[in-house]
């Protein structure tokens, strides 16, 4: 049975329809991408997946569950984006140990939890700094770290790596699909990026016009440049 299923999900905007009819089925522990052209659904679907987005039609299943009335904060999704957002007045330590603070997790499991996921994204040594002391790379990892300590049911994210140079970029693509075979959280990356998708995806979902045009594995959907 899918992890996370989309069935005839649609948007409307005023006269716009943003997404149309999509569907598509999410393995557990799969990473796939939604690829497209600027304009195209990527980011609207996502929204709706994670709740900051009503659907005008369809339903969205999550672990079996039915979850496009529930808000955001009871979907259990971790969520990044292009702009980290971290908390610029809070320590590295407590923005990813944020999360489970307002989940009034107890001290002694947030310590620890924090000291994993430091570890996990090469952070270790920087706890105590503030987010505006990081390079760019580094405090993606914050914001990585953050979208996962909370052990959340899904992974969103939202061309998370294009404000970053084409070195850091490849860097950074290496160290998600790392993570990623570590963790096994299902994850839904947005990207423009075809080289990007072909290179982080099990699966891809090529977007145009607020509709899936096709869904396979990169060697299905794409012949290798
Ligand atoms: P992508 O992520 O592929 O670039 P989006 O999902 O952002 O595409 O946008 C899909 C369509 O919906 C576009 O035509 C966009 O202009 C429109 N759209 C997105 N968000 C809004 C909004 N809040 N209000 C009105 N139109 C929107
Ligand atoms: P607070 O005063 O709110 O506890 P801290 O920065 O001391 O602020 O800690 C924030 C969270 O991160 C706490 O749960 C703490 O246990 C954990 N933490 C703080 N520093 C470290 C560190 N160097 N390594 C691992 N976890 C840390």
């Amino acid at each position: 049975r899918p992890h996370l299923e989309l069935i005839d999900v649609s948007k409307r905007y005023g006269a716009t329809a943003a997404v149309q009819g999509v569907s598509l089925s999410v393995a557990e522990g799969e990473f796939i991408s939604l690829l497209g052209p600027s304009g195209s659904g990527k980011t609207t679907t996502l929204m709706m997946i994670a709740g900051f987005e009503s659907v005008s039609g369809g339903h969205i299943r999550l672990g079996g569950t039915t979850v496009e009335e529930l808000p955001p904060h009871e979907r259990n999704i971790g969520m990044m984006f292009q702009n980290y957002a971290l908390f610029p007045h809070m320590t590295v330590a407590q923005n990813i140990g944020f999360p489970l603070k307002v989940r009034h997790r107890p001290k002694s499991e947030i310590k620890a939890a924090v000291d994993r996921y430091l570890e996990m994204v090469g952070l270790s040594a920087h706890a105590h700094k503030r987010p505006a002391q990081l390079s760019g790379g580094q405090q993606q990892r914050v914001a990585l770290a953050r979208a996962l300590v909370f052990e959340p049911r899904l992974l969103l994210l939202d061309e998370p790596l294009s404000a970053l140079d084409k070195n850091l970029r490849e860097q950074m693509q290496q160290e998600l699909r790392r993570i990623h075979r570590q963790v096994g959280v299902t994850t839904i990356y947005v990207t423009h990026d075809q080289g990007e998708a072909m290179m982080l995806s099990d699966r891809i979902a090529v977007f145009n016009h607020g509709r899936i045009e096709q869904v396979g594995r990169p060697d299905e959907v794409y012949e290798r440049p």
